[in-house]
């Protein structure tokens, strides 16, 4: 294999870089999974990520990537032939709608054109309008990583509550989680699933259920077959820091430093950098004259920025052009935005050089492509940077 020097420059919207002191965590020797030192790890994540989610109840750990963790939220709760309200906000929407109907239920999935978040307002329509309460679930993605739209989940949630409605809110921070502001339990979300490989700064290989009391009751009647995903026995050997099953501990060493990191630098600072960071990315966008997929500025996404390309451009062909010469790889359009859009992630271990380095290398990577862009777009960028 050929070597080029300096450092690749993983700019997907995750997994992210991870930070050196991460990476040496994980290097420790494997433990005993049923010994003393074991139990003091297990409890020191588990108690340290509640404040994440925001939330002070229990936080399930699974060795999953998010989309076991999706499951968990679903056969947990939920009995077959439920049905459960979905919105079609872009791929992982998509995804996570495909995987309930698979799995049983009856999915009403409210159609989107991929650059709106879930509207609130249609929330309480669909709740409103459902006056036996047979609608079991409103499932959300907090971040839809295809797209760099944010839904407003506090606004969902007072939908929900405008309705009366009882149904459960489930909803997906894989791309939000230690990147955009979230609240488990102020929001009265009663499911939120993470991943590792995100916001979390972890390698991938993690997922997480966040669960309200009301969630934790549903579980003892939903009927929809689960075993490995099943909360209870996992609760109640998390209790003593403990795993029902052989967990992934060099990951969890991992998430025990990534924690301390997010703690010391202050989750409302990690909030706010990136939001700085995206405002300096959509400053780059609209100077070079290209536009933003997420078309409602109230949901621009904080932890990536999706990009339209000038008609007669190919997006991963750009994304191919930056790989080959300046090293960095870029997100892909997904499903329906394949080669119609590039995203760029700028979350989790990130900071305002990696982030104009990135910017030149998606600048001179447009130019090379021959897409017209205007060059004073990299400037714009780096005078948002400059000025806090
Ligand atoms: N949901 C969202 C919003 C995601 O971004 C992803 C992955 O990128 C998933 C779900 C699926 O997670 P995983 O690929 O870890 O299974």
């Amino acid at each position: 294999m050929s070597y080029a020097g300096g450092r690749h420059f993983l700019q997907i919207p995750g997994p992210t870089n991870v930070p050196d002191s991460v990476l040496r965590a994980m290097s420790a020797q494997t433990i005993d999974h049923r010994g003393p030192e074991f139990a003091e790890l297990g409890r020191a994540v588990l108690d340290g990520i509640k404040p994440v989610f925001g939330t002070q109840r229990p936080v399930v750990i699974y060795p999953a990537s998010g989309t076991g963790a999706w499951e968990a939220a679903l056969v947990n709760t939920l009995s077959p032939g439920d049905r459960v309200l979905c919105f079609e906000t872009g791929h992982f929407a998509t995804l996570w709608q495909e995987m309930a109907t698979g799995l049983g239920l009856e999915v009403d999935f409210v159609p989107g054109d991929w650059r709106h978040g879930v509207n609130p307002e249609v929330v309480a329509e669909r709740l409103v309008q459902d006056t036996g309460h047979t609608i079991k679930a409103v499932c959300v993605v907090h971040n839809e990583t295809s797209t760099g739209v944010t839904s407003r989940v506090a606004e969902v949630r007072a939908a929900i509550d405008a309705a009366a409605h009882p149904a459960l809110l489930l909803v997906d921070t894989i791309s939000s989680l230690g990147s955009i502001d979230y609240r488990h339990d102020e929001w009265g979300v009663d499911v939120t699933v993470a991943g590792s490989q995100k916001g979390l700064m972890l390698p991938p290989g993690l997922s997480f259920n966040a669960i309200s009391e009301k969630a934790l009751n549903a579980s003892r009647s939903a009927r929809l077959p689960k075993s490995f995903w099943n909360w209870q026995p996992i609760l109640a050997a998390n209790e003593r820091g403990f795993f029902p099953y052989t967990p992934a501990t060099n990951l969890l060493y991992g998430l025990r430093e990534a924690l301390r990191l997010l703690d010391a630098e202050g989750l409302d600072a990690v909030f706010a950098r990136h939001v700085r960071h995206a405002e300096a990315t959509r400053a780059a966008v609209t100077g070079w004259g290209l536009e933003v997929l997420c078309a409602d500025e109230r949901e621009h996404s904080s932890s990536l920025t999706a990009i339209m390309v000038p008609e007669g451009h190919d997006a991963d062909k750009i994304r191919a052009i930056i790989l080959d010469r300046f090293d960095m790889s870029l997100g892909a359009g997904l499903g329906k935005l394949a080669g119609r859009v590039f995203r760029i992630g700028h979350l989790g271990s990130f900071n305002d050089l990696m982030l104009a380095g990135t910017l030149a290398g998606v600048q001179m990577g447009l130019t090379l492509a021959g897409v017209r862009i205007d060059p004073t777009g990299l400037n714009s960028a780096l005078d948002r940077l400059q000025s806090l």
